[in-house]
């Protein structure tokens, strides 16, 4: 029995994708039942999912919260779970401290944060990136295969792959408020977005940005990727902390985590695709 915990934008598919995959899922989500897809059993607290599962798997907004369900699972008696997948950004301290609380009970950590969206997530392209030991990942592996086709083992020690997520998240948002900088320039000029993107999407200026969320969300008017800018300016200020922290370079993080903060307090929890109005009104 696999365990899941944490039903959100994300959550709900990755657990999903379990259930079609054939494995029988237990569920739990502080919101009640509403996205614990069928015919998974949605119990009422995390301490019944450790009871029932044998491998558990977070989904969850930051590290305080996969923190306090680890809590929750070595706070319960007669678990049945002996290792946790942890599929979301919580950054490569909040891994290290949760994989050390749960080894001294014997229980083994995975780190495995996804990237390419809810869509990818419904194509089951997800990038799945993990780290662990050998003995956690072979747990963790055949669960990690009904997540996503795509999954890359990253290293040895819990906390390398949130390395490799924060590293990409702060990639993509940079590239997305460059990109939206650049739009409103062009717009401004006269330019048309349409024509913008077909020509950036065959010069040196194409990116994520501008192949996938600029035509799907923002020409389109959707603003619908599922992805909040609150988790977007979390995983930047994230990566500024580790980065600041090694006494790594990080001007450009600094600025990016700055546009992502003041885009996160302006409009909390709107999808991070509206960077690109917020830009323009700005
Ligand atoms: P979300 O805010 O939509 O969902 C989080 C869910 O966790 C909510 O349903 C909430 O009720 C539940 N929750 C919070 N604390 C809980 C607790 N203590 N016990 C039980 N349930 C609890 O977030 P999301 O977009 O699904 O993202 C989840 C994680 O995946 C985040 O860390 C995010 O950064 C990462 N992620 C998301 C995406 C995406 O496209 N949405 C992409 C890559 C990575």
């Amino acid at each position: 029995m696999i365990g899941f915990v944490g039903l959100g934008n994300m959550g709900a598919v990755l657990a999903a994708n379990l259930v079609a995959a054939g494995h029988p899922v237990v569920t739990h989500d502080a919101l009640g039942p509403a996205r614990s897809p069928a015919p998974a059993v949605h119990v009422d607290d995390v301490a019944e999912v450790a009871r029932r599962a044998e491998v558990l798997v977070l989904s969850l907004p930051d590290g305080t919260a996969s923190e306090q369900v680890a809590r929750e699972i070595l706070a319960t008696e007669n678990r049945g779970v002996g290792c946790v997948v942890d599929a979301s950004t919580i950054g490569p301290s909040a891994a290290r401290t949760i994989a050390e609380l749960l080894a001294k009970d014997g229980i083994g950590y995975v780190d495995a944060p996804v990237s390419g969206g809810v869509a990818g997530a419904r194509a089951r392209t997800l990038t799945v990136m993990y780290a662990g030991t050998d003995e956690a990942c072979a747990r963790a592996e055949p669960v990690l295969a009904g997540l996503s086709d795509r999954r890359h083992r990253v290293g040895d020690r819990p906390g390398m792959a949130q390395a490799l997520k924060l590293a990409n998240n702060f990639l993509s948002a940079t590239t997305l408020a460059a990109t939206s900088e650049a739009v409103a320039f062009g717009l401004a000029a006269g330019l048309d977005l349409a024509t913008m993107l077909d020509v950036l999407n065959t010069s040196s200026g194409r990116s994520a940005a501008t192949e996938d969320k600029f035509p799907r969300h923002v020409l389109t008017g959707r603003y619908a990727a599922g992805f909040t800018n609150s988790l977007m300016a979390k995983d930047v200020r994230l990566y500024l902390d580790e980065v600041e922290e090694q006494g790594g370079p990080a001007v450009v993080g600094r600025s990016a985590a700055a546009v992502w903060e003041d885009f996160a307090t302006a409009e909390p929890g709107a999808d991070f695709t509206r960077i690109f109005p917020f830009t323009e009104g700005s």
